[in-house]
């Protein structure tokens, strides 16, 4: 699949910090209630930490008490990618960046209303703009 922003590997790893890139480019996961974004309610933008597109709009983020940063809708339908991930003995539905291809989570169908889905993030994967409005258009 072509990607806006690609990169060579040797690139993404100078570029992400180690942790950063375990979990952006090798589909790690970070441990639960460690990340940064798993309690903020702070308001803004959350972009991919790879490569600065916009993703989640704080007003769709909630509480989803599994300790990572969740979300019911992206900022637009074709900002993250969907893929099935059969990897761990579990089929999953993996989410990632469209622009970079970067890992970001995965999304479970046990979100809340309006659209019943979670966004279930790392918080490595995400970098939280606080200076861009929540309700602008993406
Ligand atoms: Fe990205």
């Amino acid at each position: 699949m072509s990607r806006k922003v690609d990169k060579t590997d040797e690139q993404w790893r100078e570029e992400l910090g180690h942790d950063a890139y375990v979990v952006l480019r090798q589909k790690g996961t970070e441990r639960a209630f460690t990340g940064k974004y798993h309690d903020c309610k702070d308001e803004g933008v959350y972009k991919c930490a790879g490569c600065g597109t916009p993703l989640f709009r704080s007003t769709t983020k909630y509480d989803s008490g599994t300790g990572w940063p969740s979300f019911y809708e992206p900022i637009r339908p074709d900002a993250v990618a969907e893929e099935s991930d059969q990897s761990h003995g579990m089929i999953r539905t993996e989410a990632l960046c469209a622009a970079c291809g970067g890992h970001l989570g995965h999304v479970f169908p046990d979100g809340p209303a309006p659209t019943g889905q979670r966004y279930c993030m790392n918080s490595l994967s995400l970098e939280l703009d606080r200076e861009a409005d929540p309700e602008d258009d993406a």
